[in-house]
């Protein structure tokens, strides 16, 4: 049977709470339990694809297509276990689901009620995830802090949970601060004390309490809080401040967090195979050397925005011994008459368009691939970042007047980049996406087909807009190498360049499936051929 772990928050959001879920998880996976990690979202959004990345910060994809909130990544990242449709879960998309049923008349003339017809339909989504992957554990982090209005019905159903399961089937991490104060020099337990009673009015109690400080709490403290609330003094756990967050799982480990969990379970505690993660560790805090990569975006404010992108680069480095700094570059500062891009990626040694929507910053971004394309500088476009490529190579090499995507202009004359046929019929906001995972067939001799090292590969889409095979042709003839196609539904993939060190554009997102100790083969090429560049510029 499945077991449950639940991750909750209190006293203040930003505590790192999916960190520790995710190194929890990747703890009990290390010793070889199949896990799995849910997050919870209060918030009243379906999901967030329609949400302002500047505020919200990037949408993660998962392989079967679903567009998640980007601790999924983390998770992802953390675990190395691909997530899927039950991974996140909103408020909106239970009250949906329950508004559909009522409409269906699934309730047969009951008076819809937050409980049980909201809580049935949570539970529901916690147990789904344990059905679906026959996880021995599944881990559950609910996002807020415990006391949000949002959150209470969630909160409730993991009351019914506990109690329906059993704690020898269910366990309770309640994540706190223990703030230092300057002056009287001394760590308070009153926040935690006060969330943890905000959580037993709601019927829960917690079973590890795992206590953000600045440094070790000591005994004292934790026989303070095991009293005031009902913890085990061993199932009080420190998370300190780390320079490499790396190292959360290990410090977690070696106060026995994990094993705590195995023993309410009841289930063995097996050896845990950690080298991978120590190597890691010792990798990223022994770093040899630097370089710059220039990622040219709209929503570079937010850097979380570019997460997985800024994360596969960072892996990328890894491999090389390089720490990789981003060169933030708001792309519509580009479109300026005198900006001197020169200036500007200078120290770059590569430079990366991710992916975007609409038209504001695209005349930027496509200054930026020019630059890249003639100074033969590194360049790797994701998505948008492929569409712009193909777009400012027909004007600029082909001399296509005016060839752009109809994403940006529906009228125009020579539109390289357009929505499939069928797409146009479905809707007259452009179509649906194409999400989630879609095979995609390499051409033999190319640098792609080089780069993956085999002529199938699996990425994840996000997007409306295609390659425009009507141009195909032409553009092949200019020097365009297309050499990627998905062969079901004959769409271009990947694009590059010849007579360039180094220029490949995907239409799929490679971010998504980078990991720390794997990273993704594009960006591991094109991280590689910046540091060719940088040692050429020596
Ligand atoms: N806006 C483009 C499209 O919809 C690209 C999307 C993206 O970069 N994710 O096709």
């Amino acid at each position: 049977m499945t077991k449950y772990v639940f991750v909750t928050g209190g006293v203040v959001s930003g505590l790192g709470k999916g960190i520790t879920a995710s190194s929890l998880a990747l703890l009990l996976k290390s010793r070889g339990y199949k896990v799995f990690m849910q997050k919870f979202d209060p918030y009243i959004n379906v999901d967030p694809g329609t949400m302002n990345p500047i505020q919200h910060g990037e949408v993660f994809v998962t392989y079967d297509g679903c567009e998640t909130d980007l601790d999924l990544g983390h998770y992802e990242r953390f675990i190395d276990e691909e997530l899927n449709y039950t991974s996140n879960i909103t408020s909106g998309k239970i009250y949906s689901s329950v508004i559909e049923k009522e409409r269906r008349g699934d309730y047969l003339g009951a008076t819809v009620q937050m409980v049980p017809h909201v809580t049935n339909e949570i539970k529901n989504k916690v147990y789904e995830a344990g059905n679906v992957t026959g996880a021995d554990i599944v881990i559950t982090e609910i996002g807020g802090t415990v006391g949000d209005i949002e959150s209470q019905s969630m909160i409730e159903a993991l009351r019914q949970i506990q109690y329906e399961k059993g704690s020898d089937n269910t366990f309770f991490v309640h994540c706190t601060l223990v703030p230092y104060i300057y002056g009287s020099n001394e760590l308070k337990t009153k926040p935690t004390q006060n969330s943890v009673r905000d959580l037993r009015n709601m019927g829960i109690r917690p079973d590890a309490l795992v206590c953000r400080a600045p440094f070790d709490t000591g005994i004292n403290i934790k026989k303070k809080l095991s009293m005031f609330c009902s913890v085990p003094v061993e199932n009080v756990i420190d998370s300190i401040d780390v320079k490499n967050i790396y190292e959360i799982p290990i410090n977690y480990y070696n106060q026995g967090f994990d094993e705590i969990v195995l023993k309410q379970f009841g289930l063995p505690i097996k050896k845990a195979n950690l080298d991978y993660w120590k190597k890691l560790i010792k990798t990223v805090d022994s770093l040899k050397d630097e370089i710059e990569i220039a990622l040219v975006g709209k929503y570079v404010e937010l850097h979380d925005a570019y997460i997985s992108v800024a994360e596969a680069l960072k892996h990328a480095g890894y491999k090389y011994n390089y720490k990789v700094n981003i060169n933030w570059v708001d792309s519509e500062s580009l479109e300026k008459d005198d900006v001197n891009l020169k200036e500007v990626f200078k120290n770059s040694r590569g430079i990366l368009v991710p992916g975007g929507f609409g038209t504001r910053g695209t005349n930027g971004k496509m200054k930026a691939i020019t630059y890249a394309r003639t100074n033969k500088i590194p360049y790797l476009g994701i998505c948008l970042g492929m569409q712009l490529a193909v777009i400012e190579f027909a004007r600029n090499v082909l001399k296509l007047e005016d060839a752009t995507s109809t994403e940006f202009d529906s009228m125009c004359k020579n539109p390289v980049i357009d929505l499939m046929a069928d797409q146009k019929s479905v809707s007259n906001m452009g179509g649906t996406l194409r999400l989630g995972n879609y095979e995609c067939t390499l051409v033999s001799d190319t640098l792609a087909s080089k780069i993956y090292g085999t002529n199938k590969i699996l990425e994840r889409h996000r997007h409306r807009y295609e390659f425009n095979n009507k141009y195909r042709e032409e553009l092949e003839s200019k020097g365009l190498v297309i050499s990627g196609i998905n062969d079901a539904n004959n769409l271009v993939e990947i694009v590059e360049l010849k007579n360039h060190p180094f220029f490949i554009a995907s239409q799929f997102h490679p971010e998504f499936k980078s990991r720390p100790t794997r990273p993704h083969p594009l960006f591991d090429a094109f991280v590689g051929a910046s540091i060719s560049n940088s040692h050429e510029k020596k």
